[in-house]
């Protein structure tokens, strides 16, 4: 239900101006310019808005194929699922060294191995002619090359001219891709169970499992079928492991908030028996981030004794932390029987039905005024907010515009409980609530 933008991302080795590229296509410094080890470790995103009806995803990644430091797997992995993910991707060189082997490397890595649609990107061509600041990279063999200069600010009509034409065909792409289906993502921390899940989840007789052929984004997901209720797997291909514990804990990070964009339900695994970490709470942070409907499976519940079971489970809702109720799922995905799949599924889809539901007017303003007479907002000063009319503004995750006077002074602890009022009276589970405040009268009357 949730669409994607398409997706750009800027590649190259270290030091060729990616970060200064990205900022100027944006129009904003809101990348580092900065090559510090770890400065540049996360992806770096931001929308790239190229007229009203053309927005653009676009990623810069960490530089690749520099001197071998105890960073280069983790930036390679990262840059890799990045292409693998992307729609188009950008290849930055560097005019002022000309063309050496590491490019030569990662344009033939693109081409060879990830055979997706590129552009070489020569940038530091000040001072020199566009011919020449290309010739030396015609060898690459690249239909699609620009001479810029990030830092003059040359050369970015004609590249995002091109962007806005290599991508145009995805648009529409995306907007037919529309479904009804609710797409999930599974996600948590390396050795909770991640892999294990799916592995049951598509291997089970009960179930019928397609692969989903979508769009390049989509390209991993499969659809589960019980019979009953429907829903697309995002992602399931995953990533290898190939880098140290420490290194593949940051990547999860990633790979959670890749697949948590185009997600409308996030099923966050947990180890029962470890419980609550700091890096499950993290994750949870990006879901609630992506405004993503919530399941949590608290696995290997076959390492707990049958007496903490019950306490055990209401320690992790807790620990989640959560504004909205959520259902918890206790399991063992390596045990074949009694695997709870109809339970599963009927979650999954009772959240992403939940984050989609749409409010009629008159309904909320008698549960605003309800929570009101219950709890009236406290004085803050010599001010009372008033809140007197609310209206939804959007679904997945469900937002409500409240209007008021001295909305500025609704405390956070204020703006929790009404969370929670409207949650349990409209009986909404798993999905969050976006709360939003305007000092303004009814702009209804
Ligand atoms: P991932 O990194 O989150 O994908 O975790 P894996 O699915 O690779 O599982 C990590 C380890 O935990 C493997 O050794 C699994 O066999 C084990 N494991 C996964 N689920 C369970 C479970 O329900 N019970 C037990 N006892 N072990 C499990």
């Amino acid at each position: 239900m949730k669409k994607s933008l398409p997706t750009v991302v800027i590649i190259g080795r270290p030091n060729v101006g990616k970060s200064l590229l990205f900022n100027r296509l944006i129009g904003k410094r809101q990348s580092l310019v900065h090559d510090a080890p770890g400065m540049t470790l996360d992806f770096i995103e931001a929308e790239l808005e190229l007229d009203s009806t053309h927005r653009l995803q676009l990623i810069d990644t960490g530089g690749v194929f520099g001197e071998q430091d105890q960073w280069t797997p983790y930036v390679r992995e990262k840059m890799e699922y990045a292409c693998r993910h992307a729609d188009y991707i950008l290849l930055v060189t560097d005019a002022s060294q000309g063309k050496i082997s590491g490019d030569t490397d990662l344009a033939l890595w693109l081409r060879s191995t990830l055979q997706k649609n590129w552009a070489l990107v020569v940038n530091k061509s000040e001072g020199f002619d566009e011919t020449t600041a290309l010739s030396d990279f015609l060898s690459i063999g690249c239909d699609d090359m620009f001479a810029v200069s990030a830092k003059h600010g040359m050369g970015f009509r004609e590249l995002k001219k091109h962007l806005q034409k290599s991508t145009a065909h995805l648009l529409t792409l995306s907007d037919s891709i529309e479904t009804d289906l609710t797409s999930v993502a599974i996600v948590g921390r390396p050795n909770v169970g991640k892999s294990s899940l799916i592995n049951r989840l598509l291997r089970t007789p009960r179930m019928v499992v397609s692969k989903h052929p979508g769009t390049t984004r989509d390209s991993v997901s499969s659809l589960l079928d019980n019979g009953q209720h429907t829903i697309k797997l995002i992602d399931t291909a995953g990533m290898k492991r190939r880098v140290a514990t420490s290194e593949w804990e940051k990547l999860a990070v990633v790979a959670s908030r890749r697949s948590l964009r185009v997600a409308d339900c996030a099923i966050l695994v947990v180890d029962a028996e470890q419980g609550v970490t700091h890096q499950d709470k993290r994750i949870a942070h990006l879901i609630d981030e992506a405004g993503c409907a919530l399941v949590i499976i608290a696995n290997k519940t076959d390492l707990l004794p049958a007496n903490r079971r019950f306490a055990t489970k209401q320690k992790i809702i807790n620990d989640i932390g959560c504004n909205f109720k959520v259902e918890c799922l206790m399991l063992s995905a390596t045990i074949k029987s009694g695997f709870p799949y109809r339970r599963l599924l009927a979650s999954v889809q009772a959240s992403g039905t939940s984050a989609n539901c749409h409010f009629g007017t008159p309904q909320l303003n008698r549960i605003l005024q309800q929570a009101i007479e219950s709890n009236p907002p406290k004085h803050v000063g010599k001010y009372r907010p008033k809140l007197r009319f609310v209206h939804q503004i959007g679904e997945s995750p469900i937002r409500l515009l409240i209007y008021g006077n001295s909305t500025e002074k609704v405390t956070a602890p204020y703006r929790r409980y009404l969370m929670n009022y409207f949650g349990q009276t409209l009986s909404i589970i798993g999905a969050p609530i976006r709360l939003s405040f305007k000092t303004d009268n009814n702009p209804y009357v």
